[in-house]
């Protein structure tokens, strides 16, 4: 079985690889260097994540200040 590595395009073998489905460990960085860079996005679940981390954050804080 054969598949083609997701960064660069290149065809390589399945079995035995491992870092599949890359064809090297460069490219598998490369490719999570894109992901943490937010060149792919899950359709606005990381903002949704995002906004209530953030909302999470405002409570804890009005908390603390009404503790005062
Ligand atoms: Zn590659």
């Amino acid at each position: 079985m054969k598949v083609k590595c997701p960064t660069c395009k290149k065809r390589i073998k399945w079995k035995d690889n491992p870092y599949r489905p890359f064809c090297s460990e460069r490219c598998k960085l490369i490719d999570l260097g894109a992901w943490a860079s937010g060149e792919y996005k899950i359709e606005g679940k990381l903002e949704d994540e995002l906004e209530q981390i953030l909302s999470e954050s405002e409570k804890e804080q009005k908390k603390e200040k009404d503790n005062d």
